[in-house]
């Protein structure tokens, strides 16, 4: 059976990105992958405004934010928490053998800055990771006001996760002084998952290389000297390459601009409707995410029966909360290549289920 996803990742993957990935298979120290790689790279720099290489890696995004902590932390990381993406990064980077401490702040409220501050000036820290856009709460942090914080500390290496954020709105890596910055591939690049895609810094790499124990999987320093090859260090998921060529050439065409501007606008009208149904935003409105909208549950629908009709009578899913917001919340993504047309199909279905439900 063959359904939409309209949940925050995955997402429903489109016919053309499909046939792309069906192309024949290359060797991956053959000239036709360095070609690959090489077509790809300047337009992955240009969507992450860096002039920093971005590595491609054979893993979901959560190999490289573990890996990122293993390249880049000697003396403690900071994790900045929100929900339950950026929680788990505490018990990760524990489970690494790391010094971590938490800076947690409710569900559903963004990072704030000046705890951030206050919690570097404790010299404790050689590094921080935060998300920029909390999935789980549709919540979206102040990166450009964390960033300035954290750049007052040069010792500070920063990792940001912009897992949900990536291409629906700028972030200019370079300008805001993110060292490693990290997304993946199923949520907004609506590619199937597997592959993690992330810019490192000079800096970056230069820690890494004082660091003895960061292993070989997600070795930076292993990606970049594979990298001035136009290579990676293992057999990569070429056939995910093949897809992410597609929707890079497919972004260029949009054109970056008319994509974010797609996105907001969507974004806007599921907004638009959950407010006119009498659902809120977990999150305050000015820091809510663009690629997905997490609604409150206030009028305590009985959210496994509205996805089971919009699964069975529309051809479709939306999340039912994430997490401990499991039934208290639900979230509607509109990443990826949701169009008008297709977040009209969605809304119809909405109002349909839950007519079903009285209201
Ligand atoms: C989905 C998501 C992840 C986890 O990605 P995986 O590909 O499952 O490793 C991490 N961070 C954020 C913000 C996400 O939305």
């Amino acid at each position: 059976m063959s359904y939409r996803l309209y949940i925050p990742g995955p997402l429903t993957v489109s016919a053309d990105i499909v046939q792309a990935m069906g192309k024949p298979m290359i060797g991956h120290r053959s000239k036709d992958f360095v070609s690959l790689y090489e077509d790809m790279q300047p337009r992955l720099q240009k969507m992450f405004v860096t002039q920093d290489p971005v590595y491609l890696s054979t893993s979901s995004a959560w190999g490289v934010m573990e890996g990122a902590l293993r390249n880049v932390c000697r003396k403690g990381v900071l994790n900045c928490m929100n929900g339950a993406f950026s929680d788990k990064w505490n018990d990760v980077a524990k489970r690494c053998g790391k010094y971590a401490e938490a800076l947690q702040f409710d569900w559903g409220k963004p990072i704030d800055p000046e705890a951030v501050r206050k919690a570097l000036a404790t010299g404790k820290f050689d590094c921080i990771t935060f998300i920029h856009s909390e999935t789980s709460t549709g919540t979206l942090s102040p990166i450009a006001d964390i960033m300035a914080v954290v750049r007052e500390f040069p010792d500070v290496i920063s990792i940001a996760d912009t897992v949900s954020s990536f291409s629906t709105l700028p972030i200019a890596k370079d300008q805001l002084g993110v060292d490693i910055l990290l997304t993946g591939s199923q949520k907004a690049l609506a590619l199937p998952p597997g592959l993690a895609i992330f810019a490192v810094s000079e800096r970056a790499r230069e820690r890494a290389k004082q660091s003895a124990d960061r292993g070989y999987y997600f070795d930076l320093i292993e990606f970049h000297d594979n990298h001035v090859k136009g290579m990676t260090p293992s057999t990569p998921c070429i056939s995910l390459f093949y897809g992410l060529q597609a929707r890079l050439h497919q972004v260029d065409a949009e054109g970056l601009e008319n994509r974010f501007e797609r996105h907001r606008r969507l974004n806007e009208r599921v907004r638009a409707w959950g407010y006119g149904k009498g659902f809120s935003l977990l999150p305050e409105e000015k820091f809510a995410t663009r690629g997905l909208n997490c609604f409150k549950n206030d009028r305590n629908a009985d959210l496994e029966r509205l996805n089971k009709t919009l699964k069975s009578r529309h051809k479709l899913v939306i999340d039912g909360g994430y997490g401990k917001l499991k039934g208290k919340t639900f979230r509607i993504s509109n990443m990826g290549d949701e169009s008008d047309a297709t977040i009209a199909t969605l809304i119809a279905a909405l109002d349909d289920a839950l007519a079903e439900q009285g209201m």
